[in-house]
Protein backbone atom coordinates (compact mmCIF):
# COMPACT_ATOMS: atom_id res chain seq x y z
CA UNK A 1 0.00 0.00 0.00
CA UNK A 2 1.06 3.57 -0.91
CA UNK A 3 0.49 7.01 0.81
CA UNK A 4 0.43 10.20 -1.17
CA UNK A 5 0.76 13.32 0.56
CA UNK A 6 2.47 16.71 0.56
CA UNK A 7 2.05 19.67 2.94
CA UNK A 8 1.20 21.93 0.00
CA UNK A 9 -2.31 19.94 -0.18
CA UNK A 10 -2.93 22.52 3.16
CA UNK A 11 -5.19 25.55 2.40
CA UNK A 12 -4.15 28.61 3.83
CA UNK A 13 -7.42 30.31 3.23
CA UNK A 14 -6.03 33.51 4.66
CA UNK A 15 -7.52 32.77 7.77
CA UNK A 16 -11.01 33.53 6.22
CA UNK A 17 -11.57 29.34 7.09
CA UNK A 18 -13.96 30.02 9.38
CA UNK A 19 -16.30 31.10 7.25
CA UNK A 20 -17.07 27.75 5.67
CA UNK A 21 -17.41 24.55 7.55
CA UNK A 22 -14.37 22.96 5.61
CA UNK A 23 -11.89 22.17 7.87
CA UNK A 24 -9.09 23.39 5.40
CA UNK A 25 -6.40 21.87 6.87
CA UNK A 26 -7.76 18.01 7.31
CA UNK A 27 -5.30 17.19 5.17
CA UNK A 28 -2.30 17.85 7.67
CA UNK A 29 -4.21 16.64 10.60
CA UNK A 30 -5.09 13.55 9.07
CA UNK A 31 -0.98 12.67 8.07
CA UNK A 32 0.17 14.00 11.66
CA UNK A 33 -2.87 11.91 13.38
CA UNK A 34 -1.83 8.92 11.43
CA UNK A 35 1.99 9.10 12.21
CA UNK A 36 1.04 9.14 15.87
CA UNK A 37 -0.62 5.67 15.60
CA UNK A 38 1.70 4.07 13.04
CA UNK A 39 4.61 6.43 12.15
CA UNK A 40 7.00 3.34 10.73
CA UNK A 41 4.62 2.35 8.52
CA UNK A 42 3.03 5.82 7.04
CA UNK A 43 6.43 6.64 6.21
CA UNK A 44 7.29 3.57 4.58
CA UNK A 45 3.79 3.86 2.78
CA UNK A 46 4.47 7.52 1.76
CA UNK A 47 5.29 8.79 -1.63
CA UNK A 48 5.52 12.75 -2.19
CA UNK A 49 4.04 14.60 -5.34
CA UNK A 50 6.68 16.25 -7.63
CA UNK A 51 4.83 19.42 -8.93
CA UNK A 52 1.22 20.65 -8.84
CA UNK A 53 -0.88 20.41 -11.91
CA UNK A 54 -0.38 23.08 -14.28
CA UNK A 55 -3.34 25.03 -16.16
CA UNK A 56 -2.09 23.18 -19.42
CA UNK A 57 -2.12 19.62 -17.73
CA UNK A 58 -5.63 20.45 -17.08
CA UNK A 59 -6.73 21.68 -19.89
CA UNK A 60 -7.40 17.93 -21.21
CA UNK A 61 -10.36 17.46 -19.36
CA UNK A 62 -11.60 20.93 -18.66
CA UNK A 63 -12.65 23.16 -20.95
CA UNK A 64 -10.05 25.98 -22.08
CA UNK A 65 -12.36 28.45 -21.77
CA UNK A 66 -13.56 27.73 -18.35
CA UNK A 67 -10.02 27.62 -17.01
CA UNK A 68 -9.80 31.23 -18.33
CA UNK A 69 -12.38 32.25 -16.60
CA UNK A 70 -10.86 31.00 -13.45
CA UNK A 71 -8.87 34.56 -13.62
CA UNK A 72 -12.19 36.19 -12.88
CA UNK A 73 -13.74 36.96 -9.21
CA UNK A 74 -17.35 35.50 -9.73
CA UNK A 75 -16.62 32.76 -11.43
CA UNK A 76 -13.97 31.85 -8.51
CA UNK A 77 -17.00 32.79 -6.12
CA UNK A 78 -19.19 30.23 -7.44
CA UNK A 79 -16.97 27.46 -7.86
CA UNK A 80 -15.48 27.62 -4.76
CA UNK A 81 -18.97 28.68 -2.68
CA UNK A 82 -17.46 31.56 -1.00
CA UNK A 83 -19.14 34.74 -1.74
CA UNK A 84 -16.73 36.82 -0.11
CA UNK A 85 -14.05 35.39 -3.00
CA UNK A 86 -14.84 37.90 -5.30
CA UNK A 87 -13.57 40.61 -2.97
CA UNK A 88 -10.00 39.64 -2.74
CA UNK A 89 -7.08 39.39 -5.40
CA UNK A 90 -7.35 36.98 -8.25
CA UNK A 91 -3.85 36.23 -8.02
CA UNK A 92 -4.37 35.56 -3.65
CA UNK A 93 -7.38 32.80 -4.33
CA UNK A 94 -5.05 30.57 -6.87
CA UNK A 95 -2.16 31.37 -4.63
CA UNK A 96 -3.88 30.27 -1.24
CA UNK A 97 -6.31 27.78 -2.46
CA UNK A 98 -6.40 26.84 -6.21
CA UNK A 99 -2.83 25.86 -5.70
CA UNK A 100 -3.17 23.64 -3.05
CA UNK A 101 -5.69 21.92 -5.58
CA UNK A 102 -3.88 22.03 -8.35
CA UNK A 103 -1.60 20.07 -5.88
CA UNK A 104 -4.11 17.55 -4.70
CA UNK A 105 -5.27 17.33 -8.51
CA UNK A 106 -1.46 15.99 -9.33
CA UNK A 107 -1.56 13.79 -5.84
CA UNK A 108 -4.33 11.64 -7.43
CA UNK A 109 -2.55 10.98 -10.38
CA UNK A 110 0.41 9.82 -8.30
CA UNK A 111 -1.41 7.74 -5.98
CA UNK A 112 -3.55 6.14 -9.21
CA UNK A 113 0.01 5.08 -10.47
CA UNK A 114 1.22 3.64 -7.22
CA UNK A 115 -2.35 1.67 -7.23
CA UNK A 116 -1.67 -0.36 -10.41
CA UNK A 117 1.83 -1.42 -8.59
CA UNK A 118 1.23 -1.65 -5.53
CA UNK A 119 -2.87 -2.79 -5.33
CA UNK A 120 -4.08 -0.14 -2.58
CA UNK A 121 -3.22 3.49 -2.70
CA UNK A 122 -4.72 6.65 -1.21
CA UNK A 123 -4.14 10.16 -1.90
CA UNK A 124 -4.67 12.50 1.15
CA UNK A 125 -6.72 14.70 -1.07
CA UNK A 126 -9.06 15.25 -3.78
CA UNK A 127 -11.99 13.91 -4.56
CA UNK A 128 -13.04 16.75 -6.69
CA UNK A 129 -16.30 14.74 -7.54
CA UNK A 130 -18.52 18.15 -8.47
CA UNK A 131 -16.28 19.83 -10.98
CA UNK A 132 -17.69 19.62 -14.75
CA UNK A 133 -15.74 20.40 -17.58
CA UNK A 134 -16.34 23.47 -18.63
CA UNK A 135 -17.54 24.98 -14.40
CA UNK A 136 -16.60 24.38 -10.88
CA UNK A 137 -18.85 24.17 -8.18
CA UNK A 138 -19.40 22.42 -4.88
CA UNK A 139 -15.80 23.56 -3.68
CA UNK A 140 -14.39 21.73 -6.74
CA UNK A 141 -12.96 23.74 -9.05
CA UNK A 142 -10.66 20.93 -10.93
CA UNK A 143 -11.64 16.78 -11.21
CA UNK A 144 -9.22 15.05 -10.52
CA UNK A 145 -10.73 12.12 -11.39
CA UNK A 146 -11.45 12.69 -14.57
CA UNK A 147 -7.37 13.83 -14.50
CA UNK A 148 -6.19 10.42 -13.31
CA UNK A 149 -8.19 8.40 -15.35
CA UNK A 150 -6.69 10.47 -18.55
CA UNK A 151 -3.23 10.35 -17.23
CA UNK A 152 -3.22 6.92 -17.23
CA UNK A 153 -4.96 5.82 -20.28
CA UNK A 154 -2.56 8.81 -22.02
CA UNK A 155 0.87 7.05 -20.28
CA UNK A 156 -0.62 4.02 -21.39
CA UNK A 157 -0.84 2.29 -18.08
CA UNK A 158 -4.69 1.48 -18.73
CA UNK A 159 -6.05 0.74 -22.10
CA UNK A 160 -9.03 1.91 -24.06
CA UNK A 161 -10.91 -1.40 -23.48
CA UNK A 162 -9.87 -1.58 -19.49
CA UNK A 163 -12.86 -0.74 -17.50
CA UNK A 164 -12.87 1.45 -14.77
CA UNK A 165 -15.18 1.04 -11.54
CA UNK A 166 -15.82 4.33 -9.44
CA UNK A 167 -17.08 3.81 -6.70
CA UNK A 168 -18.30 7.40 -4.83
CA UNK A 169 -19.49 7.11 -0.92
CA UNK A 170 -19.58 10.81 -0.32
CA UNK A 171 -22.90 11.67 0.86
CA UNK A 172 -23.26 13.93 -2.00
CA UNK A 173 -23.84 12.69 -5.48
CA UNK A 174 -20.78 13.03 -7.80
CA UNK A 175 -22.42 14.69 -10.54
CA UNK A 176 -19.22 16.66 -12.35
CA UNK A 177 -17.81 12.72 -12.62
CA UNK A 178 -21.17 11.85 -14.18
CA UNK A 179 -20.87 14.74 -16.90
CA UNK A 180 -16.85 13.79 -17.43
CA UNK A 181 -18.00 10.48 -18.28
CA UNK A 182 -21.22 10.85 -19.94
CA UNK A 183 -20.22 9.55 -23.26
CA UNK A 184 -17.16 7.30 -21.48
CA UNK A 185 -18.80 3.97 -20.77
CA UNK A 186 -15.95 1.93 -19.78
CA UNK A 187 -16.24 4.18 -16.71
CA UNK A 188 -18.61 2.20 -14.22
CA UNK A 189 -20.08 4.22 -11.85
CA UNK A 190 -21.61 3.26 -8.61
CA UNK A 191 -23.04 5.85 -6.46
CA UNK A 192 -24.80 6.06 -3.17
CA UNK A 193 -26.05 9.57 -2.04
CA UNK A 194 -28.39 11.65 0.22
CA UNK A 195 -30.90 12.58 -2.88
CA UNK A 196 -32.30 15.48 -0.36
CA UNK A 197 -29.21 17.41 -0.80
CA UNK A 198 -27.02 19.64 -3.39
CA UNK A 199 -26.91 18.54 -6.48
CA UNK A 200 -30.78 17.16 -6.24
CA UNK A 201 -31.04 19.53 -9.11
CA UNK A 202 -28.70 17.90 -11.39
CA UNK A 203 -30.99 15.07 -13.12
CA UNK A 204 -29.02 14.13 -16.07
CA UNK A 205 -25.91 13.63 -13.79
CA UNK A 206 -28.06 10.97 -11.83
CA UNK A 207 -29.02 9.42 -15.00
CA UNK A 208 -25.71 8.68 -15.60
CA UNK A 209 -24.77 6.03 -12.59
CA UNK A 210 -25.09 2.91 -13.55
CA UNK A 211 -26.03 1.59 -10.07
CA UNK A 212 -27.17 4.43 -8.36
CA UNK A 213 -28.22 4.12 -4.21
CA UNK A 214 -30.05 6.50 -2.94
CA UNK A 215 -30.08 6.64 1.02
CA UNK A 216 -33.20 7.73 3.06
CA UNK A 217 -33.61 10.69 4.96
CA UNK A 218 -30.87 10.67 7.90
CA UNK A 219 -29.87 6.76 7.14
CA UNK A 220 -27.72 5.18 10.05
CA UNK A 221 -24.88 3.28 9.97
CA UNK A 222 -26.37 -0.23 9.91
CA UNK A 223 -29.18 0.52 7.36
CA UNK A 224 -26.39 2.11 4.79
CA UNK A 225 -23.84 -0.53 5.23
CA UNK A 226 -26.84 -2.98 4.39
CA UNK A 227 -27.88 -0.83 1.02
CA UNK A 228 -23.92 -0.84 -0.01
CA UNK A 229 -23.13 -4.44 0.73
CA UNK A 230 -26.18 -5.49 -0.75
CA UNK A 231 -25.81 -3.89 -3.90
CA UNK A 232 -21.59 -3.21 -4.30
CA UNK A 233 -20.82 -7.07 -5.21
CA UNK A 234 -23.11 -7.62 -7.75
CA UNK A 235 -21.96 -4.28 -9.07
CA UNK A 236 -18.01 -5.37 -9.28
CA UNK A 237 -18.94 -8.64 -10.44
CA UNK A 238 -21.16 -7.26 -13.33
CA UNK A 239 -18.32 -5.04 -14.75
CA UNK A 240 -16.10 -7.69 -14.19
CA UNK A 241 -17.49 -10.15 -15.93
CA UNK A 242 -16.00 -10.59 -19.94
CA UNK A 243 -13.83 -7.70 -18.96
CA UNK A 244 -10.55 -6.35 -17.15
CA UNK A 245 -11.35 -3.84 -14.39
CA UNK A 246 -8.05 -1.84 -15.01
CA UNK A 247 -8.62 0.19 -11.63
CA UNK A 248 -11.08 1.15 -9.20
CA UNK A 249 -11.51 5.09 -7.58
CA UNK A 250 -12.76 5.21 -4.52
CA UNK A 251 -14.23 8.22 -3.56
CA UNK A 252 -14.83 7.85 0.27
CA UNK A 253 -16.14 11.48 1.70
CA UNK A 254 -16.67 11.63 5.07
CA UNK A 255 -19.18 13.63 5.09
CA UNK A 256 -21.75 10.63 5.80
CA UNK A 257 -20.60 11.06 9.50
CA UNK A 258 -23.12 12.06 11.99
CA UNK A 259 -21.69 15.15 13.05
CA UNK A 260 -21.16 16.74 9.28
CA UNK A 261 -22.73 19.80 8.80
CA UNK A 262 -24.05 19.23 4.98
CA UNK A 263 -24.25 15.67 4.82
CA UNK A 264 -27.62 14.81 6.46
CA UNK A 265 -26.67 11.10 7.06
CA UNK A 266 -25.95 9.53 10.19
CA UNK A 267 -23.09 7.17 10.50
CA UNK A 268 -20.98 6.73 13.60
CA UNK A 269 -16.86 6.69 13.10
CA UNK A 270 -16.94 3.12 13.82
CA UNK A 271 -19.55 2.66 10.85
CA UNK A 272 -17.10 5.04 8.32
CA UNK A 273 -14.45 2.79 9.00
CA UNK A 274 -16.54 -0.20 8.64
CA UNK A 275 -17.76 1.16 5.45
CA UNK A 276 -13.99 2.22 3.80
CA UNK A 277 -12.65 -1.53 5.27
CA UNK A 278 -15.96 -2.91 3.34
CA UNK A 279 -15.47 -1.55 -0.05
CA UNK A 280 -11.51 -1.89 -0.21
CA UNK A 281 -11.83 -5.55 0.88
CA UNK A 282 -14.52 -6.16 -2.11
CA UNK A 283 -11.93 -4.80 -4.44
CA UNK A 284 -9.49 -6.86 -3.36
CA UNK A 285 -11.42 -9.95 -3.18
CA UNK A 286 -11.62 -9.31 -7.11
CA UNK A 287 -7.62 -8.43 -7.88
CA UNK A 288 -8.96 -4.84 -8.76
CA UNK A 289 -6.35 -2.18 -8.21
CA UNK A 290 -7.54 0.80 -6.06
CA UNK A 291 -7.30 4.41 -5.49
CA UNK A 292 -8.83 6.02 -2.46
CA UNK A 293 -9.45 9.63 -2.66
CA UNK A 294 -10.84 11.60 0.46
CA UNK A 295 -13.66 13.97 -1.36
CA UNK A 296 -15.88 15.65 1.44
CA UNK A 297 -15.90 16.21 4.81
CA UNK A 298 -17.52 19.18 6.93
CA UNK A 299 -17.03 18.13 10.25
CA UNK A 300 -13.89 18.82 12.96
CA UNK A 301 -13.58 15.04 13.27
CA UNK A 302 -13.18 14.38 9.47
CA UNK A 303 -9.16 14.17 9.50
CA UNK A 304 -10.07 11.70 12.60
CA UNK A 305 -11.70 9.31 10.46
CA UNK A 306 -10.09 9.74 7.58
CA UNK A 307 -7.08 8.67 10.04
CA UNK A 308 -9.14 5.37 11.51
CA UNK A 309 -9.44 4.09 7.91
CA UNK A 310 -5.73 4.88 6.67
CA UNK A 311 -4.33 3.57 10.17
CA UNK A 312 -6.18 -0.01 9.73
CA UNK A 313 -5.36 -0.24 6.07
CA UNK A 314 -1.44 0.46 6.84
CA UNK A 315 -1.67 -2.56 9.20
CA UNK A 316 -3.21 -4.87 7.14
CA UNK A 317 -1.34 -3.58 4.05
CA UNK A 318 1.15 -1.83 4.59
CA UNK A 319 4.13 -4.18 5.49
CA UNK A 320 5.67 -5.28 2.06
CA UNK A 321 6.94 -8.48 4.20
CA UNK A 322 3.60 -9.52 4.04
CA UNK A 323 2.26 -10.39 0.54
CA UNK A 324 -0.76 -7.86 -0.35
CA UNK A 325 -1.61 -9.94 -3.26
CA UNK A 326 -3.87 -12.94 -1.50
ZN1 LIG B 1 -19.85 15.59 -0.09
Amino acid sequence: MKLVYTRRYNIGFLGLERLHPFDSRKYGRAWKAIGHEVRHLRNRAWVGVPRPASVMDLSAVHDPAYLKRLGDPLELSWALELPFIRKLPVWAVWRVVLRPMRWAVAGSLVAAREALTAGIAVNLSGGYHHAKPDRGEGFCVFNDIAYLVHGLRAEGRLTATDRIAYVDLDAHQGNGVSHHFRADHQVFMFDAFNPHIYPAHDRDARARIDCPIPLPARCAGAEYLHLVARSLPGFLDAIGRNARVGLAVYNAGTDVFTGDALGGLHLSAGDVLARDLYVIEQLRARGIPVVMLLSGGYSRESYRLVANTVVELLRRYGNPKVPTDS
